[in-house]
């Protein structure tokens, strides 16, 4: 890298020049149910007990518009009930998410473990499952191989979230630049720089193309089982694709979060998509205590404003670019904001 003819990358934070009208957005224009979140440890790390108030964070999310929002653990168990502990008197405004033990899926009593959690989490007010990139990503079973996210031997978990009616939240794949090569043409270099660890282009690994096929195998499979693809239905970059599987399987959803980035740098498109398939998509941040990113999805959803930052900090976390807002109609921006999610989750929402 010659410096003394130019600057470095880390060094290039250009300061936008462009003068446009910018509508402030202060809250909400309807309550919102935010479907992805999390409380736990998770995101927060093993001492997250001591890491927030949640009497504070329930306020302040309040002042957001936000009326009801999921706590997104891959627990169960005891490490489940200490989560439900820490959030207990807001329970009715926090709603939990258990998981399953997925290592356990060689073992002959496996469906009877996934039959007692569900049917327990059923009788004890968690409000569905969340499912987690581990298993398609890091988790091997006894064979040492990667886990296929439509394998047959995860039957069960579809068949008795079906059964007692609790929807699934399920993370697969990460940004398609995460399962590209590092190098100069990624377009998320500077992320997996700052963490390589984020980087799947690594051999044995499934491709995300595989995954995508796993993924829609696995709603394919399971008609009568909701699932709520996490992350744009984990193909933000590719609406087309993601709508095509939305008109293909009645059962698959969407949430939005963590994709601003990619929703809002193709606006055109996003507005055509979240239009069309309004009523399969569902709100989510991907937030928790202490960072709350919601003032900027709703300026996305609701406004006309021009290349605004869909991040905060001075080079922004998913790439160098900027978004712009979709100005959704009322009745489309309904039903995103928290219909969708109420019909699903059983919610009333005044
Ligand atoms: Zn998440």
């Amino acid at each position: 890298m010659a410096k003394e003819n130019g600057l470095l990358l880390t060094e290039y934070k250009p300061r936008s020049e462009l003068v446009v009208e910018r509508e402030e957005i202060t809250g909400p224009k309807f309550p919102v149910i935010d479907i992805h979140a999390h409380f736990g440890p998770l995101t927060l790390g093993p001492d997250y007990e001591k890491r927030f108030d949640p009497k504070k964070e329930v306020e302040k999310l309040k002042s957001l518009g936000v009326v009801y929002i999921t706590n997104l653990e891959t627990l169960w168990g005891a490490e489940l009930e200490r989560v439900v502990n820490k959030i207990k008197p807001y329970d009715d405004f926090i709603l939990t998410f258990g998981s399953v033990d997925i290592l356990r899926l060689d073992e002959p009593d496996f469906a009877d473990h996934v039959e007692e959690t569900l049917k327990n989490y059923k009788k004890t007010g968690i409000r569905g499952l969340k499912l987690w990139k581990n298993i398609s990503l890091g988790m091997k079973d006894k064979a040492g191989k990667y886990i296929p996210i439509d394998d047959k031997r995860l039957k069960p978990i579809w068949d008795w979230s079906a059964e007692l009616d609790l929807p699934i939240v399920i993370h697969i794949a990460d940004p398609v630049a995460f399962f590209r090569p590092v190098d100069q043409y990624n377009e998320r270099w500077e992320e997996l720089q700052g963490h390589p660890d984020w980087s799947f282009c690594k051999p044995g690994l499934f491709t995300f193309e595989e995954l995508m096929e796993q993924q829609e195998s696995m709603v394919a499979q399971n008609p009568d089982t909701t699932f709520i693809i996490a992350h744009g239905g984990s193909y933000s970059e590719n609406l087309g694709w993601v709508g095509q599987c939305l008109d293909k399987y009645p059962n698959m959803y969407i949430d939005i979060a963590a994709r601003l980035a990619e929703f809002g740098r193709q606006p055109y498109t996003s507005r055509k998509f979240f239009t069309k398939y309004q009523d399969r998509i569902l709100f989510g941040t991907d937030c928790g205590p202490g960072w709350y990113e919601h003032l900027r999805y709703y300026e996305f959803f609701e406004t006309w404003n021009e290349y605004f930052d869909y991040g905060s900090g001075e080079i922004p976390g998913q790439g160098r670019w900027k978004i712009y807002g979709i100005h959704l109609d009322d009745e489309a921006l309904e039903k995103i904001y928290y219909k969708n999610a109420a019909r699903i989750l059983g919610l009333e929402v005044k």
